[in-house]
């Protein structure tokens, strides 16, 4: 679903030098597997995620996603492949003027979805996150786990094949961590997305992920099955 081939992503550094936040990443994430990047801060996860979606182009290497070349599509496709991968945000900078309903129809209306049937689709997806009864409440009458999920529900407005997450639990208290995890997981296993999560809880990736890639200095310096990266020395 999504593969990596030998990316770079350098940004300019002191005295002309060039540094690179990612350096040399091959990676493949298989169709509905859940993915756990960690590592330390500076370490290259954020760019890495905004490589998968576009928001970066790569320096070098090439981006497939759902088997197309990212790199080769112009501005207008990119938009496209875009649309196509939901992305989640540690914080869910919901619009405050917007209506949860309307906050999670955003992106369907961005796409040019007519406004009823955009409407039917954000309450579809709010049903699924189990906030259908908070449709017409304002973003700041909610919780912070609330949130979190109207942030899970605007993602999956589009339907996409795939989600990141970038910290997406990290704001969070532990029982509201877990809500979110729960939700994630059936993200994953009933709507069959991929799903591509940065977190620097051991736990999360524990509790989520099938796989795990460790970063360090921009290169990915571990992975595999959680099971067996955790099992070695
Ligand atoms: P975190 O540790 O939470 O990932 P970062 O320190 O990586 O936060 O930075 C958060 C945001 O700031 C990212 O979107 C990143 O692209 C941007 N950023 C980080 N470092 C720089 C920099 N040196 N110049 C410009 N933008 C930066
Ligand atoms: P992480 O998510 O693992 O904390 P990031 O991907 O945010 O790491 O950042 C990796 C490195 O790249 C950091 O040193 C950061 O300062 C740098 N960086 C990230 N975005 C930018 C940017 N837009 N411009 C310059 N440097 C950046």
């Amino acid at each position: 679903m999504i593969e990596l081939r030998d990316v770079r992503k350098t940004y300019p550094g002191k005295h002309g030098t060039e540094f690179a936040a990612v350096d040399g990443v091959s990676l493949t994430v298989a169709e509905g597997t859940v993915l756990g990047v960690v590592g330390h801060s500076g370490a290259g996860k954020s760019t890495l995620l905004r490589l998968v979606n576009h928001l970066e182009v790569p320096t070098a290497g090439r981006v497939l996603v759902g088997g197309r070349d990212l790199t080769a599509l112009d501005e207008r496709g990119r938009r496209a492949v875009r649309r196509s991968i939901g992305m989640v945000f540690q914080h869910v900078n919901l619009f405050r003027s917007r209506t949860v309903l309307g906050n999670v129809a955003y992106p369907l209306r961005l796409a040019g979805t007519p406004r009823a049937e955009a409407r039917r689709r954000a309450l579809e997806v709010l049903r699924f996150v189990g906030l259908e009864d908070r449709a017409r409440h304002w973003p700041e009458q909610l919780s912070g786990g609330q949130r979190q999920r109207v942030g899970v529900a605007r993602a999956l407005a589009t339907s996409p094949k795939v989600l990141l997450c970038d910290e997406a639990t990290s704001a969070l208290d532990p029982q509201t961590t877990r809500e979110v995890l729960e939700l994630l997981r059936r993200v994953n296993t009933e709507l069959g997305v991929t799903v591509v999560l940065i977190t620097h809880e051991m736990d999360v990736v524990r509790f989520l992920c099938d796989q795990v890639a460790v970063m360090s200095e921009g290169r990915v310096v571990e992975s595999g099955e959680v099971y067996e990266v955790f099992a070695r020395p």
